[in-house]
């Protein structure tokens, strides 16, 4: 890929606040690394305090202006008009994530077509936020309402920054919130490119805002400001933890979509090849770098000789290139630093013992040096103990873990302290019931893995999350409740008068 001037990067120097493209007030302007190569990609803005302050205060206004009058069916017009402007962009779309964030083109065309249902889901669920009347007597008309919560602070994560956008902001959208987004410093544009679409698609001006920024003041600012409502935030738990303290004192809302370290549990009885499909598949697919991904492969004793051997067999056969490739296989690590933390926990796994069965090393080729790629690892021999089976790396690294029987496989796969998903691979339907009912994650899959609609909730257990994403239900964490009771007589006895 030749080496672009600085002069010659396509320039996002604006942000987008109440309708309006602006000058960042107090941020800068960066460069956006192509992680594939390591150099910059486009010239990207940095909205600062005073950026978020003008674009929560665009918000505020329209949530108390305009937007609250437009009924729900208008606004599922509105986000159905927008789908179809984002259906036709995906093809940009797509180059543009992967420039960003490093992830396969042909993998963001699916998932950006994909998105395309999600929106026309939240459009469908616009409309449909009914209450409930309470049966009391006939002194009383009790019922309830559900009102939009009121401005939305999303913070977007860097692994799949369209997705994790589309999540929160279909649904806050579709619930009647407004809107600011932050997406991360890492992959500031494409959220820019949306804020585009929005805006052809003819929503009132600050309803959707965007501040691209960096996490410690833009997103630290959003999080504490007064006059946003709730952080919707997907991301790392560490980040969470410090976004709840930093809500405490307007008692913030929070939606979380945070990390895991999923177990897959492959059972002797299991039909062993398509359990190994998607067992490397989990491990190795968008470089390692989802949350849902499953990085220990718990494996029956009896059969574990056989699926490490295919792990190892299947890690010579990924393609590792450049993501503009549609037969790639695998992308580079999305930036510098978590190259370096995947390398870093790759040495972790040596150090502890495990044995490295296949990959561990930074690739080193010519066209690949100076990009962010890591070969597919596989480590054997691993106990539930070791660094690299406690911790999310988010790179392309397997932990191939040995078990023996039903319950010391949930005990492995219960201890720790995420629970997002698992998976388990059994020919018996009974196992499956009682594996999957015991099992603390908020997604399930059995004889299948990663497998996520617009109609399944997703979301984590302990340390993997507050709240659900997607689902009939997906607009509840952007909704209040609130409950009239209205008397039918009027009459309020004086307390006092005797
Ligand atoms: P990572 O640690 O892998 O970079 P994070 O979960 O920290 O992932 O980052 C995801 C998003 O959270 C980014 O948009 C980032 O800017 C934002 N972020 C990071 N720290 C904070 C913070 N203290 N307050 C608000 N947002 C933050």
């Amino acid at each position: 890929m030749p080496h672009e001037s600085r002069a010659a990067l396509p320039r996002y120097e604006h942000l987008y606040i109440n309708g309006e493209w602006v000058k960042p007030l107090d941020g800068e302007l960066i460069e956006s690394i192509d992680p594939a190569t390591g150099r910059p990609w486009a010239i990207a803005p940095m909205g600062g305090r005073a950026d978020i302050d003008r674009a929560v205060a665009a918000a505020r206004a329209a949530f108390n202006g305009p937007w609250r009058r437009i009924p729900g069916y208008e606004r599922a017009a509105l986000l159905r008009r927008f789908a179809d402007l984002f259906s036709a962009a995906i093809p940009e779309l797509a180059v543009i994530e992967s420039r960003d964030n490093g992830n396969l083109v042909r993998e963001h065309r699916a998932s950006l077509t994909a998105q395309v249902q999600w929106y026309q889901w939240f459009a469908s669920l616009a409309d449909k936020a009914q209450g409930t009347t309470i049966p009391i007597d006939d002194s009383v008309h009790a019922f309830t309402s559900r009102v939009p919560v009121g401005v939305v602070g999303a913070v977007i994560p860097w692994n799949a920054p369209l997705l994790a956008t589309c999540l929160k902001i279909g649904a806050a959208l579709a619930a009647g919130c407004t809107l600011v987004v932050k997406p991360a410093e890492q992959t500031p544009v494409s959220a820019l490119e949306l804020a585009r679409l929005i805006h052809e698609a003819g929503f009132p001006p600050g309803v959707f805002n965007v501040v691209p920024g960096f996490g410690g003041t833009a997103g630290a600012h959003l999080v504490m400001h007064p006059d946003v409502s709730k952080i919707s935030f997907t991301g790392s738990t560490q980040t969470a933890k410090h976004m709840v303290r930093d809500g405490a004192d307007n008692l913030k809302r929070f939606t979380f979509e945070l990390g895991g370290k999923a177990p897959h549990i492959i059972f002797a009885d299991a039909d062993l090849d398509n359990a190994i499909n998607a067992a490397t598949a989990s491990a190795w697919r968008l470089t390692g770098q989802s949350c849902a991904l499953g990085s220990r492969v718990l494996v029956e004793r009896t059969v574990y000789e056989r699926v490490v051997e295919a792990f190892r067999t299947r890690a010579h056969s990924v393609r590792v290139g450049l993501p503009s490739i549609d037969s790639n296989h695998m992308g580079p690590q999305a930036h510098e630093a978590q190259l370096k933390k995947t390398l870093s926990y790759i040495d972790f796994g040596k150090e502890d013992g495990a044995e490295l069965v296949a990959g561990g090393h930074r690739i080193a080729t010519p066209e690949l040096a100076s990009g962010y790629f890591v070969e597919p690892t596989v480590f054997a021999g691993v106990n539930n103990g070791m660094r690299i089976a406690r911790d999310e790396i988010f790179g392309p690294v397997a932990s191939l873990i040995p078990f023996d029987g039903e319950d010391e496989a949930i005990a492995i796969a219960n201890d720790t302290p995420y629970g997002l998903t698992a998976g388990l691979w059994t020919r018996d339907v009974g196992r499956a019931h009682r594996v999957s009912s015991r099992i603390e994650a908020g997604m399930v899959w059995v004889n299948t893995y990663s497998f996520l609609r617009w109609s399944t909730p997703y979301g984590g257990f302990k340390s993997s999350g507050w709240g659900r994403e997607n689902g009939i239900d997906a607009l509840d964490p952007y909704l209040e409740t609130r409950t009239t009771v209205i008397s039918t007589t009027g009459q309020f006895p004086d307390l006092y008068a005797s």
